[in-house]
């Protein structure tokens, strides 16, 4: 099963499925991202790994539900560790403010792709 999902999303180039993240790489800066929906159904690139919620600003802060849904957080903090969305670390956009660990991911990015 996990088999068949992971072989859909890498050939399956069409909408992706919310229930199975399609893994992408992003066009402006290189980086490998998964795509979630929201729960507005709107669609973000999350970064993979996990990062201390503390150290990322409310509203920076996603969580991936069961379903492969991406949740915003906001101000909460319903466990010790939180996803990130690409879009706040890309090199390809403006730079976060005020949030030393979302700029050191970003630095990380554009390391990569120079
Ligand atoms: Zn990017």
């Amino acid at each position: 099963m996990t088999e068949a999902v992971t072989r859909a999303a890498r050939t399956g180039r069409a909408v992706p499925d919310a229930r199975s993240p399609s893994p992408a790489t992003c066009g402006a800066c290189g980086a490998d991202a998964d795509w979630h929906r929201t729960v507005r159904g709107r669609w973000v690139m999350i970064e993979p790994g996990e990062l201390p919620a503390r150290v990322v600003p409310a509203g920076s802060r996603w969580r991936v539900a069961g379903d492969g849904t991406a949740v915003n957080l906001g101000p909460a903090v319903p466990s010790d560790t939180c996803r990130v969305s690409h879009f706040d670390v890309c090199p390809g956009r403006p730079a976060p403010t005020g949030a030393p660990v979302l700029l050191a991911l970003r630095r990380g990015h554009a390391r990569r792709t120079t």
